[in-house]
């Protein structure tokens, strides 16, 4: 069920609409009941108890994990130090642990069926970029630092959960890796879940996200979008004896101004952000070039079709202005293009899976109420590709995600790793005695 087709542009039914997104997932219907119960029934298990029980007395063992990975830098496409700490901590609980070619890294547990696998999967890379202060300040519970919760506590909660399972001699039925994946954000374009989802798909059923700080939410359905640059090219020259050439930041102005005031529908939910501009050398120079960066999202793929071709309509009709209006065209004349830098698919979660079946009794475990929600995250690429996934919070709450002011605190995070094991587990399931 989507919120789409339930979104009619009545405001009574617009009300309707968000009480239902935001309402708490209910208890699964008859039909998923035995799922549900398998599931249900995890906590009994005595090794479970144990991975379970691990996590209260060795919180300050994950926060400082979490301190620790925070302040190795971590940039788009430069995560390998990262990756390589990381490597060492799963080496450490016992865990076969290798980089791929992309720079995930990748902690195996075998599982009795290792010919299908489970996945679970924080993003190691930042949006900050090289030389950010990412040293950590802590008072208390809290942690201050650019990325610390998004990924710190991610990443520390994939620890902890390969900490736990080792620690309880756990065996899964199905194969689980866990992953510390590149290229979430930004211009990453997803690349190390693409590369992920690539490798083992043939073999993949499961995979959880785990992403940023909270346990009030869980992604079932993969937010579509784009990332468009456009560059407009011309001659350039001097402010004052070439003026009246044409001249791309007017052309980008022009075209810039046009699309935003391009409409997007308020249901399906469209929206645009220009996130940078840059262009030109001096401020007495014609410039020979200029570029914007846009982010265009849409809960459906028409709407994101239609949008990209109004930034490029209206690209197109910046230069014909410019060009139009330039005094003095015998010095060449404006190239335009539009190139997509990346592109995040759309996809949803069937309500029958076993993945949310698991994740519902391991909220019905810690006490725990989940809002179904439509987000841009890694697991677009599996649910894209009708794999199942979800994207949860690690844990824990935090604020500022994607500034200097971030922020983390680990008061009650036990919760968010006793509900991120149980749902792994409900998919991976467990064998009943480890072989030694
Ligand atoms: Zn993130």
């Amino acid at each position: 069920m989507s919120g789409k087709r339930l979104c009619k542009p009545t405001v009574k039914r617009a009300l309707v609409c968000v009480i239902l997104l935001a309402m708490p997932v209910r208890s699964a219907a008859p039909s998923h009941a035995p799922r549900q119960a398998q599931v249900s029934r995890l906590p009994d298990n005595a090794r479970v108890r144990a991975a379970l029980d691990w996590f209260t007395p060795n919180i300050s063992w994950v926060n400082d994990q979490q301190a620790r990975i925070t302040e190795i830098p971590a940039p788009p496409f430069q995560e390998a130090q990262r990756a390589a700490a990381v490597k060492e901590l799963l080496a450490e609980t016992g865990l076969p642990a290798h980089i791929d070619k992309t720079g995930n890294i990748i902690g195996e547990l075998r599982g009795l069926n290792e010919k299908e696998i489970v996945v679970i999967a924080a993003h190691l890379d930042t949006v900050f970029p090289p030389g950010t202060d990412v040293k950590v300040h802590r008072d208390g519970s809290r942690m201050a630092a650019p990325g610390i919760s998004d990924n710190g506590s991610g990443v520390a909660a994939l620890l902890a959960l390969a900490r736990a399972v080792q620690f309880a001699h756990l065996k899964p039925q199905r194969t689980i890796l866990f992953v510390g994946d590149v290229g979430e954000e930004g211009e990453g374009n997803l690349r190390g879940m693409r590369a992920i989802v690539d490798t083992y798909r043939v073999k993949l059923k499961a995979i959880v996200v785990l992403d940023g700080s909270g346990t009030d939410h869980v992604t079932t359905k993969a937010l579509a979008s784009r990332r468009l640059e456009a560059l407009i090219t011309g001659p350039g020259g001097h402010s004052w004896s070439d003026f009246g050439m044409p001249n791309p930041i007017n052309a980008l102005v022009r075209g810039s101004v046009r699309f935003i005031n391009t409409k997007v529908p308020a249901s399906p939910r469209t929206t645009f952000n220009i996130g940078q501009i840059e262009g030109g050398t001096s401020v007495n120079s014609v410039p020979y070039e200029a570029r914007l960066k846009v982010d265009i999202r849409s809960e459906s793929e028409d709407e994101l079709t239609r949008l990209e071709s109004a930034l490029r309509e209206c690209i197109a009709a910046g230069v014909r202005d410019e060009m139009d209006s330039a005094r003095d065209r015998s010095k060449g004349k404006l190239e335009w293009k539009v190139e997509l830098l990346g592109s995040r698919p759309g996809g949803e979660l069937a309500s029958d899976s076993l993945l949310l079946a698991a994740l519902r009794a391991a909220d019905e475990f810690v006490g725990n109420q989940s809002r179904i929600e439509r987000s841009s995250t890694d697991a677009n690429i599996p649910l894209s590709l009708g794999i199942d996934a979800i994207s949860i919070g690690a844990g824990g709450s935090g604020g500022g995600a994607h500034s200097l002011q971030e922020w983390y605190d680990s008061a009650g995070r036990e919760a968010g790793l006793k509900r991120a094991l149980l749902t792994l587990l409900g998919v991976s399931g467990v064998a009943e005695e480890k072989s030694r």
